[in-house]
Parts: structure tokens; sequence; C-alpha cells
């Protein structure tokens, strides 16, 4: 192969040992070119974020001072354990530097009792900042000539929208090939997963999990033949083995189920990873770290229909279904439209939408955290009005999608799928199919979801 992006997350980098095997991974795999993307070392950016957030409140200095040294010594001590002496004072250096810089980021946080998103991205940051040059310094200690760079460095640049940028393309693509290309010649550039900067230089972040997109991103710039995602599973799975025990990986997925199942909740991609790869029809593998050798899924433009209609089957929990009522909206133009605006304006973004054709109600399902800004946006737009009667908002549901493109032109899906269901003694709540017929998707109680989960499994794929 000529051009590779390797991506590993947070549970491959956890500590120095995994970043060392990290480093095996990469000499044993690598093509003539490749590029690493990583994120930070596992449960970093987590606990960046809530510390971050008690600190708005104010924390006394002393608090701020040993989070920051916890977070260097697990820092130090991975590279310690991940990289050969010789190659180590830059990089505890940088850690040094980083951490000196977190504190006073954090300590300047706590004075103004302010947190906001472009802060925050900022102090995410730190996490993909600090494991970089540890794997970097891994590599080269097994001798793989390396260099770090922050997303950013790398060439990618976004909007400003703090918290979930949006990658300006034409600028990115220019910015990376000429940051990038000339040093695979004799590197293996680590970049920082997760993190880029804004048109004024600004850091930003990609959404939680942003490092698959980076790495795609990354990717369809340089015209990669593969993109492989290094996770803690082998490859994408039928269902969440957590709940269904025969559950197995999938070998092959087209794009547009892997991004149905990113969006539905399979927590194995972040939902904006295949769409750079779409663009450039470049393969996606989704690997195991701890079964390197193992095929994983590998995600690709078309797919033949494989043994049966049904790929996958996810649940999306944290839900909440809000319904729209009232027979003045019968035949009422403009009603739907409303809705969407009043949601759209107050930052809401809507999973699944159902009307019936009685045009009596609409139902949306958003996700719980977005539900009583919903609701209240809902609320006020339709104040003294006769129109709308109830606004009703149920938080104990799931989503349940049923993905594969082989449902398209199948007879009798639907009908198997809710039977089904019926058998397992679940009742639905709302159901959306889109009109592309590779989702099936419905809401039941979330008490209900598993149920339904393992029945649609013996159903389709066991
Ligand atoms: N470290 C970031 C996060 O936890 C990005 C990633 O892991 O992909 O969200
Ligand atoms: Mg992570």
């Amino acid at each position: 192969m000529q051009r590779l992006v390797m991506k590993f997350g947070g549970t491959s980098v956890a500590d120095g040992e995994r970043i060392k095997n990290v480093a095996k991974i990469v000499e044993r795999f690598r093509a003539k070119e490749t590029v690493v993307v990583v994120s930070a070392l596992a449960n970093v950016t987590d606990s960046l974020l809530n510390f971050a957030k008690k600190v708005k409140t104010h924390v006394e200095e002393e608090e701020i001072k040993s989070f920051v040294d916890e977070l260097k010594e697990r820092h130090r001590y991975a590279c310690e354990i991940a990289v050969n002496e010789e190659f180590r004072s830059p990089i505890l250096l940088e850690i040094e530097k980083l951490c000196n810089d977190l504190e006073k980021v954090l300590t300047g946080i706590s004075y103004i009792g302010e947190l906001t998103k472009r802060s925050l991205d900022y102090v995410l940051s730190f996490g993909e900042r600090l494991s970089a040059p540890i794997l970097s310094g891994a590599l080269k200690s097994i001798g793989i000539d390396s260099i770090w760079l922050s997303g950013g460095e790398a060439g990618i640049v976004t909007d400003s929208n703090f918290g979930r940028a949006n990658v300006i393309w034409e600028k990115t693509e220019k910015l990376v090939r000429e940051k990038l290309l000339p040093l695979l010649k004799d590197k293996v550039p680590v970049v920082t997963g997760f993190i880029a900067v804004d048109e004024r230089g600004r850091i930003t972040t990609l959404g939680r999990g942003g490092s698959d997109y980076t790495a795609s991103i990354i990717g369809a710039c340089i015209d990669a033949d593969e993109i492989w995602m290094f996770k803690e599973t082998e490859g994408i799975m039928t269902c969440d083995p957590r709940i269904v025990k025969n559950a197995k990986p999938i070998e092959v997925l087209s794009y547009i189920e892997a991004m149905e199942l990113a969006y539905f909740g399979a927590k194995v991609l972040h939902p904006k990873t295949i769409e750079p790869a779409i663009a450039k029809n470049i393969p996606v593998r989704v690997k195991n770290t701890f079964n390197p050798n193992s095929k994983g899924t590998l995600i690709v433009s078309e797919t033949k229909k494989t043994n049966g209609v049904v790929k996958a089957i996810s649940v999306m929990k944290n839900v909440s279904l809000i319904n729209i009522s009232g027979a003045g909206m019968i035949s009422e133009v403009g009603v739907a439209s409303r809705v969407f605006n009043a949601l759209a304006s107050a930052n809401v973004n809507v999973l699944m939408i159902s009307q019936g054709s009685s045009e009596a109600n609409i139902s949306i399902v958003v996700s719980r955290e977005d539900a009583d800004k919903a609701v209240d946006s809902l609320k006020k737009e339709f104040k003294d009005e006769k129109i709308v009667k109830t606004i009703e908002c149920n938080n104990n549901v799931a989503i349940i999608a049923v993905v594969g493109a082989g449902m398209r032109g199948t007879k009798g899906v639907a009908a198997r799928v809710f039977r089904a269901v019926a058998d397992a003694g679940v009742n639905v709540l709302m159901i959306a199919q889109g009109s592309s017929e590779v989702n099936i998707s419905f809401v039941v109680l979330e008490e209900d979801a598993d149920k339904a989960v393992i029945a649609l499994h013996d159903e389709f794929l066991s």
C-alpha cells in the first residue's frame, strides 16, 4: 500500500505499555507513507471536561495544582515507559510546558468564573497535545523517524463553531497537503486527533470522539489508499455486545450503512467520519488494537446484499420523545415549519420525526439533554394559540434502529421487525423509515429497549 492513515483511540493509548504496543502496530502495518492520528490517553478528555466545569464555580488553587500534577505524572510516566531515554527530554519538556499552560488557563477560568465554548475547547485540546508527543517518541524508540503535530499544524482549519467546528475544506485540503506530504517521504507524523484551528488560529474541536473525523479528513486530503481506525472491539458489531451476547463483527458495510449506525448510537465511529471518505471513495477499516491481525470491519462504497437484509441493530438511549398535538393542527399550513424553526433557533438537533396523516400530531425525538430547551421553545412558539393543544415530553424512551442496505426493495422486512418486537411484548411508541430504506427506526420505552433488541437480533442476525 502506498498511503495509509492509522488512528488510535484513547483506550489504545491508555498508558505507556499500550503506547508501546501501538508503536509496534504502526511498525508492522505501515504503508510506504503513513500518517498516525491519536486521541488523548483514556479518560483524559472526560476528566478535563469535568474539571473545567467544576473550576468555573471556583475551586482553590491547590486543587487546580493537584489536578494538573496528576495529569503531568500520568503522562511523564507513560513517556518513561514508552520512550527510550535518548528521546525523552524534548517530550518531557513539552509535557512540562503544556501542564504549566493548562494550570494558568484553569486558574483564569476559576477567577473569572466563566467557561466559554472557546475556552473549553482550549482546555480539552491538552489531552491530545499531551499524547501525540509520547506516541511520536515511542515510534522513534523503535527506529521509525517521527514528528508530532497538532491538528492546526497539520493544516486542519475550521470555522469558529467551538465545540463542534466545521471543516473549511478548500483551505484544509491545500494546507494538509502542503504540510504533510513532504514529511511523509521519511517520517511518520503523529497528528493530534479532535483538534484544529479556526481562521484566526484559535484552537477548535471537532466534537466528542472527533479523532476519527480527523483521520478521515487527513485521509481525504492526502488521497490515502485506506483509513484504519483502531478500536477496542473486533470492528463494528451487529449489536452492542453488552446487550446481545452473541453479537458478532460485521465484515463489510457500505458507507451509508456505517453512517446510519454511527448516527444511531453505535458509538464506534464519529458520525461525520464517513463523509470525507465518501468524497474520495477511500475504504475505511475498523480494527481491533488488541487483535490487529483480525480483519475487522471494512467500510466501502457499495456492498452486495450479504446473507440476510439486516446488518446491525443499534440502540440510542438518553433521548426524549416530544408529542405536539391538537385538532387545530389539521390542515393548518405551516405548523411543521414553525415547529422546526423554533427548535432550530433553540439549537436543538432533531433525531427523528413523524407525522401521522391525520395531521393531528407531530412527534419528534431529541437527545435528552436538549429536551427542556426543546419543550420551552415549542411552548413559546405556540403560546396563546388554538392550533397546538398539548406538548408532552417523555424522557423514558429509547430509539432502536434496524440498519441494512439490503432492506431496500425487500418486502416484508418491516413486518418481521414489528412482529419480533410485538412477540417480545414490547409496545412501539413511534416509527420512522427514511425513504432510503436503509434504516427502520422506532421508539420504545427505555426499559423495553434491551428486550426488543435481543428479539430483533434473534430474528435477523443469529
Ligand atoms: N479525546 C476526544 C474525546 O474523547 C476525541 C476522541 O477521543 O476521539 O472525545
Ligand atoms: Mg476519547
